[in-house]
């Protein structure tokens, strides 16, 4: 087991790769924390992971709440005393054409995947600071790094995450902190599921390996960054993505 005894906060963990990477971390050994939005999503997932054998909790709370996102923190801590890895996961997409885009479609995914990044981030690293230990992952895309059609809102978020990684790494390497992320290409997931069928087959035709990833392809990735064999990659914005971008 990679992460045996390890405690683990994952956003959005009631869908798509935040699901895969919890129920691979409690595969794994570690102890849970889950976060979502719904009450009912999150209680079916707990459920779910204790039938695999794992130790997990579920909290409720909107990452782009600060005061919330304190709060499960405090409560994570309570339970079990530490907080080793955090997955910041939870992210949305709102997609227009840059002139179409309102102001409601950029505000709303720049709270979520920016704020909100920002807010589960911070609340670890004042836990790991005080531990001298910690790993916090963050979700990017290769949207964050080449752009997409329709994207503007989603692009400028990822390309945020990235910066903010790359910062964070070097603020927080002397705690002993690690910070990277995952920039996933189009894996199939509800977020990308309610895309056109038009636009799923573009996606799939850019990977070389002529197929959308799984969310176990990005839970894999994370594993093995949270774990201790990623002991010296920090500041990295790791591609998984079927070779759409070479
Ligand atoms: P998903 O299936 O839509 O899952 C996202 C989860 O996050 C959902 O359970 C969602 O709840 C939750 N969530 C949304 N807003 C939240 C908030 N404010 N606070 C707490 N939880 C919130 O998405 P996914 O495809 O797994 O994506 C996960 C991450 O990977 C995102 O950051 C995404 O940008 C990134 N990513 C995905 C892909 C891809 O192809 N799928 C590619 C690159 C990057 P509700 O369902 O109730 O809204």
């Amino acid at each position: 087991m990679r992460l045996k005894g390890k405690v683990a906060i994952v956003t959005g963990a009631a869908s798509g790769i935040g699901e895969a990477t919890a129920k691979k971390f409690a595969l794994e050994g570690a102890k849970l924390v889950l976060v979502d939005l719904k009450k009912t999503d999150i209680d079916q997932k707990l459920a779910e992971i204790k039938k695999l054998g794992g130790e997990c909790i579920g909290i409720e709370a909107d990452v782009t709440d600060r005061e919330k996102v304190e709060q499960l923190f405090n409560t994570a801590v309570a339970q079990y005393g530490r907080i080793d890895i955090v997955i910041n996961n939870a992210g949305i997409t709102n997609d227009a054409k840059l002139v179409k885009m309102t102001e409601q479609q950029w505000d709303s995914v720049i709270d979520v995947n920016l704020k909100g990044v920002f807010n589960v981030a911070q609340a670890a690293a004042k836990v790991m600071i005080e531990q001298k230990s910690g790993v916090i992952l963050n979700a990017s895309s290769i949207v964050g790094i080449y752009g997409n059609f329709g994207q503007t809102n989603y692009a400028a978020s990822k390309w945020g995450v990235n910066g903010m990684t790359k910062s964070w790494a070097k603020e927080l390497g002397k705690y002993n902190i690690r910070v990277n992320a995952i920039a996933p290409g189009f894996i199939s997931t509800p977020m990308v599921e309610k895309m056109p069928d038009k636009a799923k087959e573009m996606m799939k035709s850019k990977s070389v390996l002529n197929r959308m990833g799984k969310p176990e392809d990005i839970a894999n990735g994370y594993t093995f960054l949270a774990s201790d064999e990623a002991q010296y990659i920090t500041g990295a914005i790791l591609s998984i993505d079927g070779g759409t971008v070479i």
